[in-house]
């Protein structure tokens, strides 16, 4: 099967139907948890029907991780019914589902029930939106997102019926790059390859991390939605096939203070429409084109405007820690692990800059869009680009420091002008709520370190 962004068209489908390969559609859309929502469908209804469009409650775009009915939004509420959205398959992402039997998906575009219009704070839409403005002026970006995750001995049951305590993780050795311990989780390792190199996803490889039970799965990059796509699409596989085998897997970023932590770096470049690496220019300082300091530049002004979007819970702000490879600064640097921003394949034409700031909870879509903003503004406002930092940047005093809890990063949030102005308001409202809720929520609950702390000493 040929790669590409995708890996099936409707005409192929159909004739999966007819054969009989094909019984199950899934049709979803992504969530703002950047989470597949949606329907199973009978392949036999979907290619007759259902192909045009489907339904969903409306409150899929406005709930948390457990579904609550989240008071506060404009867009989704209450007093407004809960009424319909319409998911409209995007047809051009139809791909099988290897790792499911009889199984293809679809991805969706999420429209206003009566105008049809797209609905703006969907994550697909927002994606969109900043592509569109890139295309205006001759460029089109691409991107790579990196994902780490843990898998860990016991089922997600166990775990969840233990209540998530005395969690150990599937190896009980730091297996950076280590081909000895990898050996011995090919079994969950080598089917994600191969089942989503068969779902049109181009995987370049997996790795171990720098953690007991940590892994790296790397795709080759590719245009922004598809990127965003094969992430959404890797991370359900990864969780899915751990499932079948019996094992939990988590891309929460920080489960346990003592370990390390789980990170998603985005890698992103812009090219012209004919298919020109426009970040590279031989005589620039380290093969980097104007545009591209422009483009970076843009990337360290309003890192603390798009924190949210590479930090959205309160727990993706436990990994920000000295020493730990999770940077907390805002300046550039050459191949250098300790700077937010990590200028790549500097001198070619593979020249990239890899933003080193969100955890592997970020919602792809979201996290790419808002990246995407940020240096658009960079190239409008004609931004001139620092130097880069050099040594350890954790220590860089001068440096300007990214908001590190998600109460800041909600007032950056809130106050940009930038976001605002590449969303707007309704959209920049609606994801503030949704931080402000996950505060209220911490807020509110009792911890099990709260209670250990003090429970016999206060
Ligand atoms: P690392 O050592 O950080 O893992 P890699 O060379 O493996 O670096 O590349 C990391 C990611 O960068 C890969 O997913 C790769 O496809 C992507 N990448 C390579 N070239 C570009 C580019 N020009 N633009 C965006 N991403 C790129």
């Amino acid at each position: 099967m040929s790669v590409s962004s995708r890996s099936l068209s409707f005409e192929d489908l159909k004739a999966r139907v007819d054969d009989g390969s094909v019984d199950t559609v899934l049709v979803c859309l992504v969530d703002m948890q950047g989470r597949l929502m949606g329907k199973r469908f009978h392949a036999r209804h979907f290619v007759d029907s259902a192909w045009d469009e489907t339904h969903c409650c409306n409150y899929l775009l406005a709930t948390d991780f457990e579904m609550y009915t989240v008071s506060g939004y404009k867009a989704t509420s209450w007093e407004g019914g809960y009424g319909d959205y319409v998911m409209k398959p995007d047809l051009a992402t139809i791909r099988m589902t290897p790792w499911l039997e009889g199984t293809a998906m679809v991805l969706c575009d999420v429209l206003d029930h009566h105008t049809h219009e797209e609905i703006a704070h969907s994550p697909r839409a927002m994606l969109k939106k900043q592509v569109a403005r890139l295309n205006k002026l001759g460029f089109k970006a691409m991107t790579a997102t990196e994902l780490e995750f843990f898998y860990f001995e016991k089922s997600f049951d166990e775990i969840r019926k233990d209540k998530y305590r005395d969690l150990e993780p599937i190896s009980g050795t730091n297996q950076d790059y280590n081909i000895q311990q990898t050996t011995r989780e090919e079994y969950l390792l080598r089917p994600v390859r191969n089942h989503l190199y068969n779902a049109g996803i181009p995987v370049e490889n997996t790795k171990g991390e720098a953690e007991t039970g940590q892994e790296e799965l790397n795709i080759r990059y590719a245009d922004a939605m598809d990127c965003a796509d094969y992430h959404t699409i890797a991370k359900q596989a990864i969780k899915d096939i751990a499932w079948q085998q019996g094992h939990a897997v988590t891309f929460l970023p920080k489960w346990h203070h003592e370990k390390v932590g789980s990170s998603s770096h985005i890698h992103q470049s812009l090219w012209t429409e004919d298919g020109k690496p426009a970040f590279y220019d031989p005589d620039g300082r380290f093969g980097m084109s104007e545009v591209m300091g422009q483009y970076v530049a843009g990337l360290l002004k309003y890192a603390p405007d798009v924190m949210y979007f590479l930090a959205p819970y309160v727990n993706s702000y436990k990994r920000f820690q000295k020493g730990t490879f999770a940077p907390t600064k805002t300046v550039w640097s050459v191949d250098n692990r300790t700077a937010g921003f990590r200028l790549c394949g500097d001198g070619t034409k593979a020249i990239r800059m890899e933003c080193r700031v969100g955890g592997s909870d970020l919602n792809p879509y979201l996290a790419i869009a808002t990246q995407l903003s940020a240096g658009i503004k960079g190239i409008e406002e004609k931004l001139s680009l620092p130097e880069p930092q050099e040594g350890d940047v954790y220590s860089a005093e001068d440096a300007g420091e990214m908001p590190m809890n998600l109460r800041d990063a909600r007032e950056c949030l809130k106050a940009s002008a930038m976001l605002r102005e590449a969303f707007g308001d309704d959209v920049v409202d609606h994801y503030a709520r949704a931080a402000e809720w996950e505060l209220e929520e911490f807020d509110r609950i009792v911890t099990d370190y709260e209670v250990a702390r003090g429970f016999e000493r206060a």
